[in-house]
């Protein structure tokens, strides 16, 4: 039986991995940072069921002696780097917090990693945001990079280090570029949750519009449920590598609000407004990911399609909303 350390086990992804190893029969370890709304805290693995199957450690990805001291009681076998700020557009406004989270904390991780456990397989979660201004039509592992936010150029620093820590120290450290993925745990300041939320609510009746940023960019999505076998899956190789993940469809904002909208038996265009003070500084325009590798070597791809995931999103934001109104928990 193995033992997984999980940091941002609160977030989307953290949850869907925790949910994800517990069925493989792992012993799940999670780092938590301290709130005065830790009610609020573990919604996402209420939602799935597993908060108590789960073992939460207080501490915080920017403070080392934590990172360390956690590693240490846990010894575990794999460790998953999850935590971030993980939202581009508050990058924008908070980019020193954003590089001494997303960049030094996981500078923080591997140190904990290489002093007290250099056998524990470990796992960097980067992102397609890391390629940015797109250097090539499709971006596979060898397309350059170019960061377009603070937060990308801190996942860049945080995926270099772990290459680093791969090849100075040996550690079996592996980066996932993984591009957008989403389902009904993805944070409601994400557009594509946004969108579904805003669906439900208009619905619903609870609202009639919906005000947007850039309709025109375009991204792969993918769900969150299938995207996380593929960082188990880099932990099972000999060696370790990094592997871009993504579905190889990419689709506008404009569209995806349709296919929302449309699943409601709503249209679009009567509900979606813009407001120039959602547009970002600098954009991403498109991203488009080649799986090939991960695909040939991890024998991994994307199974849910962007059909499925939008339709799933949207009846479950209205089930929380329903229960909102009729006074019931929605879990
Ligand atoms: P979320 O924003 O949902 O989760 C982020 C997690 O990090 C939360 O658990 C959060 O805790 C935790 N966290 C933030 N700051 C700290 C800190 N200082 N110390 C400890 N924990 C902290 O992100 P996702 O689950 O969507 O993404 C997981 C990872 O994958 C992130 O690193 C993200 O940048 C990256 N990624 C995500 C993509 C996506 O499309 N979802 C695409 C590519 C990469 P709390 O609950 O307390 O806020
Ligand atoms: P990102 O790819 O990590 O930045 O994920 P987001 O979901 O935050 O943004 C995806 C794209 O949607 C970006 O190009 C945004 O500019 C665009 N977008 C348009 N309107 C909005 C909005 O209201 N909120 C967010 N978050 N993004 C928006």
């Amino acid at each position: 039986m193995k033992t997984a350390l999980i940091t941002g086990i609160t977030g989307q992804d953290g949850a869907y991995l925790a949910s994800f190893l517990l069925d493989k029969g792992y012993t799940v370890h999670g780092l938590l940072r301290r709130s005065a709304s830790a009610e609020i805290i573990g919604e996402r693995l209420r939602w799935l069921g597993i908060i108590d199957r789960v073992k939460l450690h207080d501490g915080d990805l920017i403070d080392l002696s934590s990172c360390i001291r956690i590693v240490e009681a846990v010894k575990p076998d794999e460790v998953y780097n999850l935590a971030a700020q993980s939202f581009v557009h508050a990058s924008f406004q908070q980019p020193l917090l954003t590089g001494t989270v997303t960049a030094l904390g996981a500078a923080n991780m591997l140190e904990a990693v290489r002093i007290v456990r250099p056998e524990a397989r470990f796992y960097q979660a980067s992102s397609s945001e890391m390629f940015g201004k797109i250097q090539e039509p499709i971006q596979s592992e060898r397309t350059p990079f170019y960061p377009r936010s603070p937060y990308a150029v801190a996942k860049l620093y945080a995926h270099w280090m772990t290459v680093n820590y791969r090849e100075s120290f040996g550690l079996h450290a592996s980066s996932g570029i993984l591009f957008n993925h989403e389902s009904p745990l993805r944070g409601i300041e994400f557009v594509t949750r946004k969108v579904t939320d805003g669906v439900a609510r208009i619905k619903l009746g609870l609202a009639d519009t919906l005000m947007l940023g850039n309709l025109d960019a375009t991204r792969d999505w993918g769900h969150a449920r299938d995207f996380v076998q593929a960082m188990w899956a880099m932990l099972q190789q000999d060696v370790a590598d990094d592997y871009v993940i993504a579905t190889g469809r990419t689709t506008s904002i404009r569209e995806f609000c349709r296919m929302a909208f449309a699943h409601a038996g709503l249209d679009w265009q009567d509900h979606v407004r813009t407001s120039d003070a959602l547009l970002r500084p600098s954009e991403v325009e498109v991203l488009l990911g080649d799986a090939g590798k991960a695909n040939q070597a991890l024998g991994w791809r994307a199974t849910t399609t962007l059909e499925q995931m939008v339709a799933e999103m949207v009846d479950t934001d209205i089930v929380r909303h329903s229960a909102r109104i009729a006074g019931r928990p929605a879990v």
